[in-house]
């Protein structure tokens, strides 16, 4: 038997270790089982290249516990390591990784802020166990080796047998971690950071993987209802999605994903991180901010980046510039999936428009490009529900008609159009088209919208500015008599104690109600605002 010392200069890094990434042990199962799919797919590539010629034989993974020795086993049938291997991978360069880490990481906090890989790879094992051992056989003809270490530099290394190629790593579960020996517990975590590796994992005799998912495919190879069935593998209770656009890049940077779209309702409950990142089918995170545009952070899904720097704390990713590209280019891609199912079918769009519309004008409001984009598919739905407007249809129609003195497009609006019938019934009297803004986004959304397009101006319907608008046109003289006017009037002032209201009386020419009461626009967005909680 050999007896070492594995040569770091740290005296004792593991208690460091445990420490350091005390909120997130559960990722050993993570690191463990991806070094066996590793070990699995270099021996597939040997053989592939004709330097393996043996039998390959069964493939899989598979996660044992033993609950009376309070263990977990990790084995694989992949290429196994000589003891001059694990020499090497394991008391040289797996050390000198961990420590890597810890020089570059100390003082950083509780490492809540780091993401992904840590690069510690094998020796997060020891963040759950007492004793970690490897007992390995190379695909090389050499003897079996088991090779074992307790969490101190000090390890011991020996001669052993084991029936085929392939590896175990076997953890003895140290007393803090005894959940993981608890089978629902192991299942959650495998099925949370294993779920798409691409070797069989096998655990209690079921496999708990799906080693194809559906981004790792052609978008030829899938129909529909492989896009639905795949997003029912992701969240079996979910409402089935509206629509998807699978992300297939492999310029300038890898980027591959399915991003669906939830069915938005008014009583719909967000919900975030719905969108998991992986690393070649590794698992990394659900906290994609910065590498998805934040508008569509609604959105659910996978992608899947070899490309996005994993070993790096939030703030560095934010720099990044794969980071930057791969949130542009999933901005882009989407605008051009929306403006392609506009232009295909346009009446299956307007039939979206009330889940789709949320992204849409967020994404207007946030993104210069995407606004641009945008404006030639953004919607105005008729309050009569059956007729959609772009801006630029909205603008013909209502040319000349709703124009103000300052040659501004007047875009009249209800935010409820049951209350505001009556003024929808005497804006349609004169000829306006007026549209529903009833959306939780629509008044920041308006409030942007005058910034950003040229000329265009909202006026709400009950806006006494809407009243205004055909004057020249409609000045023919009230439906009241002179004095009844001055009559009613006076009965208003004294009804409304007018300190600040102006009371300015018209007969109008519709019949739909007797008396409507319109005020001005700027005074109700001040009062929306500050209901609203100010700014
Ligand atoms: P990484 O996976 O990033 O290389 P790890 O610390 O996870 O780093 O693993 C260190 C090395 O140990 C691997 O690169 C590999 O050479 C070796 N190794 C770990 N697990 C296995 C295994 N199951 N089979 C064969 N080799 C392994
Ligand atoms: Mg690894």
């Amino acid at each position: 038997m050999q007896k070492g010392a594995i040569r770091v200069q740290t005296e004792n890094i593991f208690p460091i270790i445990k420490k350091f990434l005390y909120s997130d042990h559960e990722i050993f199962i993570r690191e463990l089982v991806s070094n066996a799919v590793d070990a699995t797919q270099k021996l597939k590539t040997l053989a592939s290249v004709g330097e393996f010629k043996g039998e390959l034989g069964e493939l899989e993974i598979t996660v044992a516990i033993d609950k009376e020795k309070k263990t977990l086993t990790i084995s694989d049938r992949g290429v196994g390591m000589t003891a001059g291997e694990v020499d090497k991978y394991i008391n040289q360069l797996a050390f000198s990784g961990a420590e890597e880490f810890l020089n570059k990481y100390k003082g950083q906090g509780d490492g809540t802020n780091i993401i992904g890989h840590f690069g510690l790879g094998f020796y997060a094992g020891f963040m759950v166990s007492n004793e970690v051992e490897i007992i390995t056989q190379s695909w090389q003809n050499a003897p079996a080796v088991r090779w074992v270490c307790d969490g101190s530099p000090e390890y011991t290394l020996e001669e052993t047998t084991r029936a085929d190629r392939g590896t175990d790593i076997v953890l003895h579960i140290n007393e803090e971690s005894e959940e993981f020996l608890e089978p629902s517990r192991l299942r959650g975590m495998l099925e949370k950071f294993c779920k798409f590796l691409p070797i069989p994992i096998k655990f209690e005799g079921q496999q708990i993987n799906n080693p194809h998912p559906a981004w790792t495919k052609k978008p030829s190879e899938l129909t529909d209802e492989d896009y639905i069935n795949f997003y029912r593998e992701l969240y079996p209770f979910g409402e089935p999605p509206l629509f998807w656009i699978h992300l297939n890049v492999d310029y300038p940077f890898n980027l591959t994903g399915i991003l669906y779209f939830p069915k938005i309702t008014k009583s719909y409950e967000i919900q975030k991180d719905k969108i998991n990142l992986y690393s070649n089918q590794v698992y990394v995170t659900d906290q994609v901010n910065d590498i998805v545009p934040e508008f569509l952070m609604l959105l659910h899904g996978v992608i899947d980046s070899p490309d996005i720097p994993l070993n790096v704390s939030r703030s560095y990713l934010q720099g990044d510039p794969n980071v930057k590209k791969i949130n542009a280019h999933i901005t882009k891609k989407v605008a051009d999936k929306l403006e392609e199912m506009f232009r295909n079918d346009r009446k299956a769009f307007e039939e979206k428009w009330e889940h789709i519309g949320l992204f849409v004008k967020y994404g207007m409001m946030t993104d210069d490009k995407f606004l641009e984009k945008a404006n030639k598919f953004h919607l105005f739905p008729g309050v009569n529900g059956s007729t959609f407007y772009t801006l630029e249809e909205y603008r013909t129609s209502a040319a000349g008609l709703q124009t103000n003195h300052e040659g501004k497009l007047i875009i009249l609006y209800a935010t409820a159009p049951v209350q505001q019938d009556a003024y929808i019934q005497a804006a349609h009297a004169k000829g306006y088209i007026v549209v529903k803004l009833d959306t939780m986004v629509d008044a920041a959304f308006i409030n942007q919208a005058e910034q950003k397009w040229e000329n265009v101006q909202f006026t709400r319907v009950d806006a006494d500015i809407a009243d205004n608008l055909i004057d020249p046109i409609e000045k023919t003289g009230s439906v009241l008599l002179a004095d009844q006017e001055t009559a009613l009037k006076t009965l208003f002032e004294e009804q409304v104690k007018p300190a600040h209201i102006k009371v300015d009386l018209k007969g109008l020419s519709t019949d739909a109600e007797p008396v409507i009461v319109t005020r001005p626009e700027f005074m109700r967005r001040m009062k929306d605002m500050a209901a609203a909680g100010g700014g």
